[in-house]
């Protein structure tokens, strides 16, 4: 059996494969690489599934061509050549018929996943020229890139928590324990989250439902869907009103903190507790808590951005993180460096 290292694409934790395969496209066995930097062996049961895809008799092998009238539609098996200049040749057809934007272009799991997939989507999507392009972007995330763009300057700057050094890991509508840490790319989360109990670190989670992460967790607040924004104003409040706001390595870059302070003024604990669910003491002490912690990774998801509210939550977000110090220093949330 030859060995081949590869990455499984299915979701963004992407980790590390080891395929058993005897030359001839039969495969042995699948297990997780132990010396991938990320994942560090870790598998879940989607990629021992993937030899299922592989050996599945139905799976299309080559490019197929629907042939035939209404009556009598059947597919054929064409070259890859033959079909690739077909659909290249279709959809020149379809934009100087009806415009570039005609043809949509859509990525999504497990494309976005796959260096190839990453790399040569963007120059086709730029080739084709077509402002019809949509992505799982649309419905996951938007709302965190337009606060990054409004508060660091790309969309893309999107602090990653340190999970791996924190010492209070504070999520926000989000399910890592299942998505294996959707925006950080964290494979093996029930590893990390048992090791940051391992080194005395804590554990909370904030969301309407008692996810797989909330059942592990310290402390577990349910709040009202929605209204994360209106708690994550009220904890900055308490934060910056107790005299606990230290921006640290943080002061020379902000600014704003002025206007944050007046902004939020309106939402005290008391103000905000009956729409959030939650009670005043436990909105204070949560802030407490966070501003307290030696090092805090704030962490939401899709539960704080897709909503009404959502860009406003991401946003308040970020400034508690940098309102509390934890912006870019081991332990909070961080920016990655360039590959
Ligand atoms: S968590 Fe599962 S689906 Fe996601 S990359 Fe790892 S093995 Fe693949």
């Amino acid at each position: 059996m030859a060995l081949h290292h590869r990455v499984c694409h299915l979701c963004e934790a992407m980790c590390g494969l080891v395929i058993e395969h005897d030359g001839a496209g039969h495969i042995g066995a699948i297990r997780g690489d132990e010396g991938d930097a990320f994942s560090r062996g870790h598998l879940c049961p989607k990629a021992y599934g993937l030899k299922d895809i592989h050996e599945d008799p139905d799976r299309l092998r080559v490019p197929q061509r629907r042939v035939g009238g209404p009556d009598d539609a059947r597919w054929e098996p064409i070259g890859w050549d033959e079909a690739l200049d077909e659909v290249a040749h279709r959809l020149g057809e379809v934009q100087r018929e009806h415009g570039r934007d005609a043809v949509a272009f859509y990525q999504g799991n497990p494309t976005v996943h796959n260096y190839a997939g990453a790399l040569f989507g963007q120059v086709f999507s730029r080739a084709l020229g077509s402002k019809s392009r949509y992505s799982a972007t649309s419905v996951d995330q938007l709302p965190h890139m337009l606060a990054a763009l409004e508060m660091f300057g790309h969309q893309l700057y999107l602090p990653i928590p340190d999970i791996d050094r924190t010492d209070l890991f504070v999520v926000l509508g989000g399910n890592p324990l299942v998505s294996n840490g959707s925006l950080m790319t964290a494979p093996d989360m029930r590893g990390r989250l048992k090791s940051l109990r391992e080194r005395g670190g804590r554990l909370i989670v904030i969301d309407p439902r008692r996810t797989e992460t909330a059942a592990l967790a310290d402390e577990h607040h349910f709040i009202r869907p929605g209204t994360d924004a209106l708690l994550l104003a009220a904890l900055a409040h308490v934060i910056v009103t107790s005299g606990q706001a230290r921006l640290g390595a943080l002061a020379a870059h902000t600014d704003g903190l002025e206007a944050l302070i007046a902004a939020v003024a309106p939402f005290t604990p008391a103000a905000v507790a009956p729409h959030v669910g939650m009670t005043a003491a436990a909105i204070e002490a949560l802030a407490h808590t966070i501003a307290r912690a030696r090092s805090a990774a704030l962490y939401g998801r899709v539960g704080v951005s897709t909503q009404s509210f959502g860009a406003l939550a991401c946003w308040l977000l970020y400034a508690l993180s940098v309102v509390t110090g934890n912006l870019d220093r081991p332990g909070g949330s961080m920016f990655t460096r360039p590959a």
